[in-house]
């Protein structure tokens, strides 16, 4: 049993999560609509539903031309007790079995079990092949694969371990992708101390900071054992979510798209770093990999509160949620100036949009993530 602190901590929901005392929501309540998406209808790649929240998700995707999402997490569980692994894929499967033409659940491990369970790295191949068998789109590791995963002599299990090859393999013969949640935030990695730019957060929130190189490999070294197995596994679809986990270094993330084909992103709770980014490099990146990159939010409905991507978890009214889309709709599609980012704890600092033209929209929206998961054999429309 652990609570949600502790879950996020080790579970690799880290900047996405709970509640932080004496911190408001971003949300304004204005009323009335502003800007909506281009060309209509959006899959969002990536947000996070608990069983009992899924009523609310399909309201808050119905109120933003969300027509379909992909639960990007096998999490279930109470506030207290969250959970991954089996028992959470099997309830959030049952849960969404009535809207398979709105939600997909990806199956994620519980790494713990790594630690516990000698024979786990013999038996998760097939566990993951049961649950596709049982409507698994996809296969989702957290970061606490590279991070915090140890296996049973109390060793770090690397990204690129061998004993995780089968898995892989598995994955490419039953033809689902792999998307890899890996390191975090540039600044999480660097010392703990007022003067880091995410100062705000790591001081409220010291179990975020992996600084200490006793405990945690550097950023680079995770990058390095990802696109070791990106490389390796040339058949698996592959998705870097956080843009990879380097949205500070966009240059760097497109020379990884250059070398792997197989390798596509999502934007997850991204667009204030993205944002940050001279607008026209912005552009350029997304023009360029215009059909590489899947539209998501980290959207997050959790058993008692939501989170907007990261920061506070509250009760956020229809239309903060409706606010919390239109800041996307207002970067990709306007060249607006120096406005406020949709995750205001991830950064302390404007945003400018990239206004980028209407197929490379729709592409971002609708087209990448309906071809990259074939959703049309649901009838998602
Ligand atoms: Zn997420």
């Amino acid at each position: 049993m652990i609570n949600r602190r502790e879950f996020l901590k080790i579970s690799g929901m880290g900047a996405a999560g709970l509640s932080l005392s004496g911190m408001t929501g971003c949300g304004t309540g204005t009323s009335g609509r502003g800007i909506g998406p281009v060309g209509v209808k959006v899959i969002d790649a990536h947000i996070h539903a608990t069983p009992g929240r899924i009523g609310r998700t399909l309201e808050i995707m119905d109120d933003n031309n969300i027509r379909y999402a992909l639960l990007i997490a096998s999490i279930s569980g109470t506030d207290d007790n969250l959970y991954v692994g089996d028992k959470a894929f099997y309830e959030l499967i049952e849960a969404i079995r009535p809207y398979r033409n709105r939600l997909g659940v990806h199956y994620t491990y519980d790494w713990t079990l790594a630690e516990t369970d000698p024979d786990f790295f013999s038996k998760a191949p097939d566990m993951l092949e049961k649950a596709v068998n049982a409507g698994a789109i996809a296969l989702k590791n957290l970061k606490d694969l590279g991070l915090n995963a140890r296996d049973t002599e109390g060793r770090l299990i690397a990204i690129d371990d061998p004993r995780l090859f089968p898995i892989w393999e598995r994955a490419e013969k039953l033809g689902i992708s792999v998307a890899f949640h890996v390191g975090d935030p540039v600044a999480f990695f660097q010392p703990w101390e007022p003067g880091n730019e995410r100062w705000d957060e790591l001081k409220l929130h010291p179990e975020w900071s992996f600084a200490d190189r006793s405990k945690y490999p550097p950023l680079e070294t995770l990058f390095e054992q990802v696109k070791n197995v990106y490389r390796k596994f040339s058949g698996v679809r592959f998705v870097g979510v956080h843009v990879a986990g380097y949205s500070e270094n966009i240059k760097a993330v497109g020379s990884w798209l250059d070398e792997l084909p197989n390798l596509s992103i999502d934007t997850a709770a991204r667009i204030g770093e993205l944002g940050r980014h001279p607008a026209a490099d912005g552009h350029d990146f997304f023009t360029k990999y215009h059909d590489r990159i899947m539209f998501g939010t980290d959207l997050a409905f959790w058993p008692d509160c939501d989170v907007q991507g990261a920061g506070p978890c509250e009760n956020f009214s229809t239309e903060e949620h409706r606010k919390f889309y239109e800041i996307h709709w207002r970067y990709f599609q306007t060249d607006d100036r120096q406005f406020d980012h949709p995750t205001p704890i991830q950064g302390n600092w404007k945003i400018d949009g990239i206004r980028l033209d209407e197929k490379t929209l729709r592409e971002l929206y609708w087209d990448n993530a309906y071809r990259f998961y074939d959703l049309g054999r649901f009838n998602v429309s």
